[in-house]
């Protein structure tokens, strides 16, 4: 359960570690704190900037907590209470994916553990590499302002954590000529592969990609979903929860409650309506997915849906339509503290 990763007295430690330690005493001082991004160590740094070959290379040292009993399922024959820190070991992303090569940092005081990876970018060169966005490649001036137009759509306030926080929004041709290492792998929850997909998040490289087209089903090459911003932003806002408050704002008992409610009041028919003919999950199926992945999926419709539009033509009556409770709680509740 990635969602869960952290216990509460985990997540102690880590609020510790990010010096949010006196913030999280009271339920007061919780919102103050929900608010303003404490935790620096992960961000984008420039490690090259070449004016000459027009490409500037940018660093990430990324750094995560785990607790035992995650790591030792995701590193069957090591050991939590002694790990090696010559040898490298996997990690659990945000998007569930078992990511190798992590290397083991230090332990916290309750016995989580960090995990470190360092991670390169090459962006287009440019004179400072302040704000959120970079380009990789060559995107139309369209795409360009759709994008920026799009993004303007994001809260204030969200957009502020996710820039302090150290997060990148990147523009590409495609998301693999973004980032060619996800070619060929797929996304889960799809059967396709990442080249039919206009956006994603890698939380733990803490990169949003933008692609200016994809391939569609019938292996076309179509331009991006206009709407296609919003549901990143909320996946990015989504895992720097962890940050923010400790959690994924889509893993916390208050965001459960309300989104578990809203699947066990489903029509039969809704619920066993999870996979069409072709073997595909339909929205139901995408927003029900077990492990906390259905969860983070329906934070990041939501939020994208009430932002920036909803993904899909129609897509957001269904979604009202499933989840009335927690599309209220994330418009009278989640939103209104980032809509500065
Ligand atoms: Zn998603």
């Amino acid at each position: 359960m990635l969602g869960s990763r952290l216990t509460s007295a985990n997540r102690e430690t880590a609020a510790v570690i990010s010096g949010l330690s006196i913030y999280l005493l009271t339920d007061k001082n919780k919102e103050a704190a929900a608010v303003t991004p404490v935790q620096k160590e992960t961000r984008w740094e420039v490690a090259k900037s070449d004016p000459l070959s027009g490409v500037d290379t940018l660093k990430i040292r990324s750094v995560q907590h785990i607790n035992t009993q995650q790591f030792a399922a995701d590193n069957p024959g090591a050991s939590p209470n002694d790990p090696d820190k010559n040898k490298t070991y996997n990690y659990r992303t945000y998007q569930s994916k078992l990511d190798p090569g992590w290397q083991f940092k230090g332990l916290n005081k309750d016995g989580t553990l960090r995990l470190f990876k360092e991670f390169e970018l090459n962006v287009n060169h440019r004179a400072s590499h302040t704000g959120l966005v970079e380009t990789i490649g060559k995107v139309s001036d369209g795409f360009r302002k759709q994008a920026d137009g799009k993004i303007k759509e994001i809260p204030e306030g969200v957009r502020k954590a996710l820039e302090e926080g150290g997060y990148k929004t990147v523009l590409a041709p495609s998301v693999i000529e973004g980032l060619p290492n996800l070619k060929g792998q797929s996304h889960p929850g799809w059967t396709q592969d990442f080249s039919h997909i206009d956006g994603t998040v890698i939380a733990e490289e803490k990169l949003i990609v933008l692609g200016e087209t994809r391939i569609d089903d019938n292996e076309s090459k179509v331009k991006a979903r206009a709407n296609q911003p919003g549901h990143q932003f909320g996946h990015a806002f989504d895992a720097l929860g962890e940050e923010l408050q400790g959690k994924y704002f889509s893993a916390t008992k208050e965001f459960l409650d309300i989104y578990e409610q809203d699947i066990k009041n489903m029509s039969p028919e809704d619920k066993n309506n999870k996979k069409d003919k072709d073997g595909d999950l339909t929205i139901v199926g995408y927003l029900t997915q077990s492990d906390g992945r259905g969860a983070r999926e329906t934070f990041a419709s939501i939020f994208g849906m009430l932002t920036t539009g909803p993904e899909n033509p129609g897509d957001d009556k269904e979604i009202v339509r499933l989840f009335p409770r927690t599309v209220d709680y994330m418009k009278t509740r989640i939103l209104p503290k980032y809509n500065k």
